[in-house]
C-alpha cells in the first residue's frame, strides 16, 4: 500500500490548516503515521487518494448508518438540489423531519433543528438553565458533548485521544458551572446532589457512551439519573447525538425505557449532512425563542439539502426496521473475534476493543488501556484495508452496508492479529 499522494496532501494541509485537519482526531496523532486522504466512498468502502481501498468502520464518525452514497439519500439530495440550497425561511421538509423525529422519540414533544451536535448540546444546556433558573450542569468524565465551552471539562473523544485534560480558552468561571463525575457511579451522583441540590439545572449524559470508546451504562444507572433529577427539579438530558437512530429507531432511551426531559441528536439524523436537533418536553421547549425568552438561532438551520438527506435516512429506517437486528448480529459476530488481551465493549453496531485486561466501565478504566498496543493493532488493520477509528477512545461503527462477507473478512483479520 503506498500513500504518496496522501502524504503530499497532508504536507500541504499542515501549512494552512492547524494540524492539517478540520477536526483533531482525524490526524492519527495517537496511532502514529499520517491519515490517508479519502477520495470517495461507496457502501461500506472508502478509497484514498492513492487508490487504496478500505472497509470503513468509522462511517464519518457515526452518521453513515446506511454506508456511503446510499441510493435513497443521493436521490433525495438530487431532488432537493433542483429547488434551491437555502432560503432562510420555513420549508415543508423541516416540518416533516421534526414530525418524524418526534414520532420516533416520544419524549421529544417539540424539536428545534440546528447544524451540529455541538449546537444541539449547547442549546439544550442553555434551555435547561433558562427553564430551571439554575446554573450548574452535571456531566460525566469521558463523555463528549461537542466543543461547548462549559462542557469541555474532562471530555472524551479528541481530548482523551490527545491527552488534553482541560482545554485552554475556557474561562474558569465557565468551567466552574460544570460538575464532572465518574460515569456509572451512583455514589458520585448522590453526593453531587447532596452538595448542590438547588443549583443543578441539568444532568447531561451519553446514555451509552461512545466517546471514551464504547461504555454501556451499568444496570440501574440511567434509572438512578432519572429518579434523582426528578426528585431535585433538575432536568435529565440524554445526549443521543451518537446513539439516536443507531442503537434503535427510538435511540438508547427506547432500549432502556427511560424518558429524559431533553434529548440532543445529530449524526444519523443528517444522513451524512450537517444536522443536529434538540427537543423534549413541550413546557420546556416553549421557553425557546420566539415562543420564549431563551435565545437560539441559525442562518442555515433546517437547511433544505441537509434536511432532505436526514428525512431520507429516517424514512428508510422506518420502512426497514430489520436493519437494527442485522446490525446487532454483525456487531455480535465482530465482538466475538476480539484479539487476545482485549476487553470488548459493545452496544448494537458500536464497539471498542480496549487493550486492557480489566472491565472498562468509566473513564479511569478506559485510560488504563495500552495505547501502544492499540496503535500497533490499528496500523496492522489499516495495512489490511480495515479502517478503524484512529483512537482507543472512539467507538467503531458497523453500517447496514457491511455485507456478511465484509464482516467475515474483518473478523478473520481481528482473529489473526496478536
Ligand atoms: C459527535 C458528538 C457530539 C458533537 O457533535 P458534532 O456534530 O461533532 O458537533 C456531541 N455529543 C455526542 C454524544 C457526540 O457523539
Amino acid at each position: 500500500m503506498t500513500h504518496t499522494k496522501s502524504e503530499q496532501l497532508f504536507s500541504r494541509a499542515q501549512r494552512r490548516i492547524p494540524g492539517g485537519v478540520n477536526s483533531p482526531v482525524r490526524a492519527f496523532r495517537s496511532v502514529g503515521g499520517n491519515p490517508p486522504f479519502i477520495e470517495r466512498g461507496d457502501g461500506a468502502r472508502i478509497v484514498d487518494a492513492d487508490g487504496n481501498q478500505y472497509l470503513d468502520y468509522v462511517g464519518s464518525w457515526g452518521p453513515l448508518l446506511l454506508g456511503h452514497r446510499h441510493p435513497c439519500i443521493i436521490a433525495a439530495l438530487e431532488r432537493a438540489l433542483e429547488s434551491g440550497t437555502s432560503f432562510g425561511a420555513p420549508t415543508e421538509r423541516e416540518v416533516e423531519l421534526a414530525e418524524r423525529i418526534c414520532e420516533a422519540v416520544p419524549s421529544m414533544e417539540m424539536v428545534r433543528l440546528v447544524n451540529s451536535g455541538t449546537e444541539a448540546t449547547m442549546a439544550a444546556i442553555r434551555v435547561a438553565r433558562g427553564f430551571t433558573g439554575r446554573s450548574l450542569a452535571v456531566k460525566f468524565e469521558g463523555c463528549y458533548h461537542g466543543h461547548v465551552d462549559s462542557l469541555l471539562v474532562k471530555a472524551g473523544s479528541g481530548m482523551a485521544t490527545l491527552g488534553i485534560p482541560d482545554t485552554q480558552g475556557v474561562p474558569k468561571a465557565f468551567a466552574d458551572t460544570t460538575i464532572a463525575l465518574p460515569f456509572n457511579s451512583a455514589e458520585a451522583i448522590e453526593q453531587a446532589f447532596r452538595a448542590h441540590a438547588d443549583e443543578i439545572a441539568a444532568v447531561i449524559v451519553e446514555p451509552v457512551v461512545g466517546n471514551m470508546g464504547c461504555v454501556p451504562p451499568a444496570p440501574g444507572f440511567l434509572t438512578l439519573l432519572r429518579e434523582t433529577t426528578e426528585r431535585h427539579g433538575a432536568l435529565l438530558i440524554f445526549d443521543e447525538v451518537m446513539t439516536g437512530f443507531r442503537l434503535a429507531y427510538g435511540g438508547a432511551q427506547q432500549l432502556f425505557g427511560i424518558r429524559p426531559d431533553l434529548t440532543t441528536l445529530g449524526k444519523v439524523i443528517g444522513g451524512g449532512l450537517p444536522v443536529g436537533a434538540y427537543g423534549g418536553r413541550a413546557d420546556i421547549m416553549k421557553k425557546v425563542a420566539p415562543l420564549g425568552p431563551v435565545y437560539q438561532a441559525g442562518t442555515l438551520s433546517g437547511n433544505p439539502l441537509a434536511v432532505s438527506a436526514g428525512l431520507a435516512m429516517l424514512d428508510y429506517l422506518r420502512e426497514h426496521p430489520e436493519v437494527y437486528g442485522e446490525l446487532e448480529r454483525k456487531g455480535m459476530r465482530l465482538a466475538a473475534t476480539a484479539p487476545p488481551g482485549t476487553t470488548v465493549n459493545r452496544a448494537g453496531s458500536m464497539f471498542t476493543f480496549f487493550f486492557a485486561d480489566q472491565p472498562v466501565t468509566d473513564y479511569e478504566s478506559a485510560k488504563r488501556s495500552d495505547a501502544t498496543r492499540f496503535a500497533r493493532f490499528h496500523r496492522a488493520m489499516l495495512d489490511q484495508g480495515i479502517y478503524l477509528p484512529p483512537s482507543q477512545f472512539e467507538a467503531a461503527f458497523i453500517s447496514a452496508a457491511h455485507s456478511e462477507e465484509d464482516i467475515a473478512r474483518t473478523a478473520a483479520a481481528f482473529k489473526a492479529w496478536s
